[in-house]
C-alpha cells in the first residue's frame, strides 16, 4: 500500500496519479468486493479489541471533490463495525460562531478519545482548500496554517493518536458521470447538489490546492495516501486496506483479565 501514501517532504505531481489505476490489487470488480468483506471482518475484530483496550485513538481524515466518495467509503470500509466506539464527525460550512474562534476550534473537540475511531469527513483541511480557492481569508492567513496544522496533528500523535489521512483521487470525467447518475437514478436525486457544478469550475485550482496540502502536510506522524477512486470497490480497498494494515502494527492487546478466574466462577456458581 505504500505506493500510494506520500513521504514526508516529497513532492508530488497529481497527473503523476492515475485516478484509474488498479495496480495493487489485480482483482475484477467481483473479486475486489469479495476481498473487501475479508477487510471487514478483520477490521470488526480490530476496532472491538481497540475498544476493549482502551487506549488507542484514531483519526480518520477524508478529503475529496464532490461526489469523491466520502460517504461510500465511509458505509462499504466500516460495514459490520460496531457503531460503539466509531464515530463520524462532518465538517460543512462554518457558522458564525465556528468563525468567530480560530480555525481548528470546532475540529479539536471531535478528535478520538481512547479506544475511539473518529472519521473525519472533511476537515481542518477545508481551511487550506476551499478558502484559499475562494479567497476567504487573506493568502498572507492560509499560508501560515500548513504549519499550524502539522504542529496540531503532531499534538493529537504526541498524545496517542494515530492519524491517516485519505485524499479520494477522481477525475472530472467521473465527476461528471457521478453528477449524471444522481440526477438519473431518482434514489440518489436527494444526493445532487447545483452547486458542485459552481463548484466544479474551479477544479484546477482545487487541484493547486490539493497538490499543495499533500506536499507540505504529509508527516510521519499523520501521513497522506492518495487513493485512485474512480473505481469505487478498489478506492474501498486501498482506504479499507490501509487502515488494517495500520492498526495491526498498533499490536492491539485485549486488557488482561488479573483476578482468579476459577475463583470467580466458583462464586457466580454459588450465586
Ligand atoms: P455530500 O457528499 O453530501 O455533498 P459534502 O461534504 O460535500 O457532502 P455539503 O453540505 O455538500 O457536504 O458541503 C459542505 C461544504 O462546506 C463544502 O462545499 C465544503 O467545502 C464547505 N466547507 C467545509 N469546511 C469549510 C470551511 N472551513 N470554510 C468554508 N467552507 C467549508
Ligand atoms: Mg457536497
Amino acid at each position: 500500500m505504500d505506493r500510494y501514501r506520500v513521504k514526508p517532504g516529497q513532492q508530488i505531481n497529481l497527473t503523476d496519479y492515475d485516478p484509474d489505476d488498479k495496480s495493487v490489487f489485480d482483482l475484477n470488480k467481483k473479486t475486489g468486493k469479495k476481498k473487501l468483506k475479508d477487510v471487514n471482518k478483520e477490521l470488526e475484530t480490530l476496532q472491538e479489541t481497540l475498544y476493549a483496550e482502551n487506549k488507542h485513538k484514531i483519526l480518520i481524515i477524508l478529503q475529496a471533490m464532490d461526489t469523491g466518495g466520502k460517504d461510500g467509503t465511509i458505509r462499504h470500509v466500516f460495514e459490520g463495525v460496531n457503531p460503539q466506539g466509531v464515530r463520524v464527525a462532518s465538517f460543512k460550512k462554518p457558522t458564525e460562531i465556528e468563525l468567530s474562534h480560530d480555525y481548528l476550534w470546532r475540529i479539536h473537540h471531535h478528535t478520538p478519545a481512547k479506544g475511539e475511531i473518529v472519521i473525519f469527513n472533511r476537515s481542518h483541511y477545508e481551511d487550506v482548500l476551499v478558502v484559499r480557492v475562494h479567497e476567504l481569508v487573506d493568502p498572507k492567513v492560509w499560508q501560515r496554517r500548513f504549519e499550524h496544522i502539522n504542529a496540531f496533528e503532531q499534538l493529537l500523535a504526541d498524545e496517542g493518536t494515530t492519524i491517516l489521512k485519505f485524499f479520494l483521487h477522481i477525475d472530472q470525467k467521473e465527476q461528471k458521470e457521478r453528477l449524471l447518475a444522481r440526477l438519473q437514478e431518482p434514489d440518489k436525486r436527494w444526493k445532487f447538489n447545483p452547486n458542485d457544478l459552481a463548484e466544479r469550475k474551479y477544479w484546477n485550482d482545487y487541484m493547486r490546492a490539493y497538490t499543495d496540502v499533500l506536499n507540505k502536510t504529509s508527516t510521519e506522524w499523520a501521513p497522506w495516501v492518495i487513493v485512485p477512486a474512480n473505481r469505487k470497490w478498489y478506492r474501498n480497498l486501498v482506504s479499507g486496506t490501509t487502515i488494517v494494515d495500520t492498526l495491526k502494527k498498533l499490536n492491539i492487546q485485549t486488557p488482561s483479565f488479573k483476578e482468579d478466574v476459577q475463583g470467580w466462577i466458583d462464586k457466580v456458581q454459588t450465586l
